[in-house]
């Protein structure tokens, strides 16, 4: 289901859709994404922040009530703060307009993929060129050699690799690895990140695994 009120911009996500082989619906506004979500859920939502007739941020908050049907957002780059409300409120990603459809296909198959794996088995090894994360042995190795990481910085790590692939927010990820009453201390995030990547990337000052996504949060590379 595709929420976009933007006329070009929904016909040309219908066209390119619908050519991928999905089956396009389309909604104009809240009420009428409302509408065909009461009829028959699809299997994704890509929405459009700013709508007619409120924020996309309500309806994720109100889908996610009921459904675990991903949501990727797409908004314009200055809407950040709303981006990151999106994406705690229980959004799947995000992306920024102008964007290409083949970034958002890559989006799309990693959120339909990770909704299939959360049903089924958790993700609990991660593997990307040099780098290999085994969660239930809790080993993390590159290049075939075993590194050395401290509690704090493997419950980070592996926080990311269960969202393998897809933006968490600094709240998420404050919360989720030190606790609820830390979502404020980014500086903490900002320390590990930099212990961590000191010891998984090659190259530190151009991570290729643990990325940034500027004003939002982090993630973990995944192809
Ligand atoms: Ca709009």
């Amino acid at each position: 289901m595709v929420v976009e009120d933007d006329r070009a911009i929904r016909s040309l996500l219908q066209s390119s859709l619908s050519v991928e082989g999905f089956e396009v619906q389309t909604a104009v506004s809240l009420s009428e994404a409302r509408a065909l979500l009461q009829h028959k859920p699809p299997d994704l939502i890509v929405l459009d922040l700013g709508l007619p007739d409120g924020d996309g941020a309500q309806l994720v908050r109100e889908l996610r009530k009921q459904h675990s049907t991903p949501v990727i957002v797409v908004s314009a780059r200055h809407q950040e703060q709303q981006k990151i409300e999106l994406l705690d409120a229980g959004a799947d990603d995000y992306l920024s307009k102008p964007f290409s459809m083949a970034e958002l296909l890559a989006r799309m198959r990693v959120a339909l993929r990770h909704r299939g794996t959360t049903l089924s088995a958790a993700v609990t090894v991660h593997e990307l060129e040099d780098l290999r994360v085994d969660l239930l042995a809790h080993r993390v190795l590159r290049d075939g050699e075993t590194l050395h990481l401290t509690p704090t910085e493997f419950k980070l790590l592996a926080r990311l690799v269960r969202s393998a692939g897809r933006v968490v927010t600094h709240r998420q990820l404050l919360c989720d690895v030190w606790g609820a009453e830390f979502t404020d201390h980014t500086h903490y995030l900002r320390l590990y990140m930099a212990q961590l990547r000191a010891k998984i990337e090659r190259n530190p000052s151009e991570p290729r695994h643990l990325l940034t996504e500027t004003g939002i949060g982090y993630r973990l590379a995944d192809s």
